[in-house]
């Protein structure tokens, strides 16, 4: 297996903008890898789910939970839905570049294998569009109409849900603030 030499943070926001979706972040030579992913999340690894790839991200922002105010992009609440680390199974650089990136994701929420797959276009463009796909392991779900909005609806950090965030907008929580956290000992950063 690739040997990652530094502790690679991951996040995933749960975001209800125009619409609900989540963001899914992978620290990365210094920044934060950054995907869409429209139509939530499936630990079933028979099925994928749509992520569009979107600009880097700063890593500082990548804990932080609050409502982004009306006038900005992507107005609306924010809550910081999963957080951990994550090991790429080979070199990022060249799974980014060739569309195939498989790794193992340590979080609450979110554990074992994963696939991000770039959907391939013609021309040999590389387009925005991939998927993303759990690799069977003990931690995939069998198939499965579970809802996972209505499930999980709540922050790993605070406990709050979409709306209790939106209730509170001039309230901003991060990994950093919020010294409480049972995980803060494990992870001491951001
Ligand atoms: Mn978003």
């Amino acid at each position: 297996m690739y040997r990652s030499e530094t502790l690679r943070r991951f996040f995933v926001k749960l975001h209800r903008a125009r619409s609900l979706h989540f963001d899914f972040r992978l620290e990365h030579a210094g920044v934060l890898k950054s995907w869409v992913l429209p139509d939530g999340l499936c630990w079933d690894p028979v099925e994928s789910r749509r992520t569009i790839a979107v600009p880097d991200h700063q890593v500082r922002y990548g804990s932080v939970e609050r409502v982004i105010p009306v006038g900005q992009y992507g107005a609306g609440p924010m809550l910081l839905w999963d957080y951990g680390t994550w090991l790429p199974c080979h070199d990022v650089d060249q799974g980014l570049r060739d569309g195939h990136l498989m790794f193992h994701l340590q979080g609450s929420r979110l554990n074992g294998l994963w696939l991000l797959e770039r959907t391939p276009v013609r021309g040999g463009v590389r387009g925005k569009n991939w998927r993303l796909k759990k690799e069977p392991d003990a931690e995939a779900w069998t198939v499965s109409n579970r809802n996972i909005f209505a499930e999980m609806p709540t922050s790993v950090l605070t406990g709050r849900t979409l709306d209790e965030v939106a209730a509170a907008p001039r309230r901003v929580v991060s990994l950093r603030s919020n010294g409480s956290h049972r995980n803060q000992r494990l992870l001491p950063f951001v």
